[in-house]
């Protein structure tokens, strides 16, 4: 890898922008992935959020579902894009994910995460946000709200419940950045 990490974020549908932005602020080289060939040489991908049946329809029409399968980078799925990265979807991560899950009452909300290792928490824009259940074994529990999971790591995988790419506070696409360069080290040992 050079200096510059290069990311990919997929451009399909949902918040793709927002996360192209926050990389780039980050100094990331961000690239937006609608084809499968576009995945290639990259570090990174995220997945956005936005609505999740589409999103799944689509990568499936570009072929891009099993491209994404066989990816060996770092992953970041937010909202949406947790619940297609499920066991039940791409089946990479090790997890659940039930959408719409909090009811229309609190449809969308924002609340304060803990986040592990930092005495400041994350500020979480919830959107028709999903819950995750029975994580395995080697998922680890990054931020909790209300004594749940909302953001989660399985080995290369980063998943948010909610949308840090709708906030000012860049630290888990940070913590995303320091993740595609560990995959990359990885891969070239
Ligand atoms: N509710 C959406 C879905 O089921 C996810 C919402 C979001 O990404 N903000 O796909």
């Amino acid at each position: 890898m050079g200096d510059q990490p290069r990311i990919g974020v997929l451009a399909l549908q949902g918040a793709f922008r927002e996360h192209a932005r926050a990389l780039r602020r980050l100094g990331a080289e961000v690239v937006e992935v609608r084809l499968p060939e576009e995945l290639e040489g990259l570090d990174g991908l995220v997945i956005p959020g936005g609505e999740s049946t589409t999103i799944m329809r689509l990568a499936r029409i570009y072929g891009l579902d099993e491209a994404i399968q066989n990816f060996p980078g770092a992953i970041l799925g937010t909202c949406a894009g947790m619940i297609v990265l499920d066991r039940r979807h791409l089946g990479l991560a090790d997890l659940e994910v039930d959408r719409n899950a909090y009811g229309r009452q609190v449809w969308s909300f924002e609340a304060d995460v803990e986040f592990e290792g930092d005495e400041l928490p994350l500020h979480g824009v919830f959107i028709r946000a999903p819950r995750a259940r029975e994580l395995g074994p080697g998922v680890e529990v990054l931020g909790e709200l209300e004594g749940e999971p909302v953001l989660v790591r399985d080995d290369r995988l980063l998943l948010a419940t909610f949308h840090p790419e709708l906030t000012d506070d860049l630290r888990v696409h940070e913590l995303f950045l320091q993740m595609a360069e560990e995959a990359a080290s990885v891969r070239s040992l």
